[in-house]
């Protein structure tokens, strides 16, 4: 059998990375001003600040961390409407790990389960249909989150909820898209992005094809980048030879996972059960059409927002005026910039919603890079 390490030593080569990096300063020295890469992923925020990769970039060439950490940019009214729902009786709400630490306008998800809610942190959506079964007096709230990577298992779970017939089982749905946010992020007149690595995972659904309009519309090359140090240096290396040339393309550094077309039964899957939502707020963004999606009508009794409507807040809740989490998640400030950055707010005490998650830029700053310079 071949060992893990066997799998990514390669991927993880001092010697290759080194080498990789001389190449980039060859090809960087010959662009003229800077070239400021946002990686939308957090996957990718954390392998940066894990392998220390920002530290090996000639001084023309920077990272910036954008809003691609599904924790991070879910605002505060989301988890307000998570915790009024496991205020309810006879109410259990289900959802993915960090979700319960990030604050709310009243506490975290962690603090109302200390005070008796019934919230249970799962690792794998379908474990849901066990609780629902397991508690047929109760209703189950599956709190939803993620990008296009996480929207399928959500679409499994609503399918096996409908084919089982499981009554007990409603959905708060909170699946975000990646392309509308890179248009909201290029909107920005304050905008510092010249190039993107693309997310890997959400790739491997929804294709390379997703990127094309944004390097058309921005003129901005668009490198679709696995997860690992040597492809992330790989990628950046794609970017500075396009930039060199005055190219702006759409290249698949992560080739061995993600196709033109994506995942197209997880895409058929997601379309029956789910559509476009107008309208989604996001932390930091603010609200951006088309960007999230919802259930479809004919699912409107799995639908917690419908169900549930009476209960829920309505109002638009602003972060900690002290947390900069929305200039981080647009790229026009860096974790170190925020004032209460590893003081106020740290991974045990987070005042924002970077600082919650491992793929939020401040968490992986604070891990990796330390509190001071
Ligand atoms: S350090 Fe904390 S308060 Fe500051 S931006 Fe990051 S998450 Fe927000």
């Amino acid at each position: 059998m071949i060992a893990l390490t066997e799998l990514y030593k390669g991927f993880r080569d001092p010697e290759v990375i080194r080498s990789l990096a001389k190449e980039i300063a060859t090809y960087a020295s010959l662009i003229d001003g800077n070239v400021n890469i946002m990686e939308v992923c957090g996957g990718h925020t954390h392998t940066i600040m894990k392998y220390g990769l920002n530290q090996l970039l000639p001084d023309n060439i920077d990272f910036i961390h954008g809003p691609g950490c599904p924790v991070c940019i879910m605002p505060k009214e989301r988890i307000d409407h998570a915790a009024a729902l496991a205020n309810l009786p006879g109410i259990i709400l289900v959802t993915l790990g960090d979700m319960i630490r990030v604050p709310g306008s009243k506490g975290s998800l962690a603090n109302y389960r200390a005070n008796g809610c019934d919230i249970r942190p799962i690792y794998d959506p379908l474990d849901t249909l066990q609780i629902a079964i397991d508690n047929p007096d109760k209703t189950i709230v599956f709190f939803a989150i993620g990008f296009e990577t996480s929207t399928p298992m959500t679409a499994v779970l609503i399918d096996q909820a409908e084919k089982r017939d499981i009554k007990n089982l409603v959905f708060h749905i909170n699946h975000v898209l990646v392309p509308p946010a890179i248009d909201a992020v290029m909107a920005d007149p304050k905008a510092k992005v010249n190039a993107f690595i693309g997310p890997a995972h959400v790739s491997v659904i929804s294709g390379a094809k997703v990127y094309r309009p944004a390097v058309t519309n921005y003129n901005t090359p668009v490198v679709i980048s696995g997860f690992e140090p040597v492809d992330v240096m790989q990628s950046i290396l794609m970017i500075v030879k396009q930039k060199a040339a005055a190219k702006a393309e759409l290249e698949n550094q992560y080739s061995r996972s993600v196709s033109e077309e994506g995942n197209l039964t997880a895409q058929a899957l997601v379309n029956q059960y789910l559509k476009v939502r107008e309208h989604f707020r996001w932390r930091g963004l603010g609200p951006i059409p088309s960007s999230a999606l919802m259930l479809r009508d004919e699912y409107a009794h799995r639908d917690a927002e419908r169900v549930f409507a009476e209960h829920l807040p309505n109002e638009e809740i602003d972060d900690h005026k002290a947390c900069q989490c929305g200039d981080i998640l647009r790229g026009l400030c860096k974790p170190k910039d925020c004032k209460v950055f590893g003081r106020g707010c740290t991974p045990e005490t987070p005042l924002g919603s970077c600082m919650v998650s491992s793929e939020g830029a401040c968490n992986a700053y604070y891990r990796y890079n330390g509190v001071t310079e």
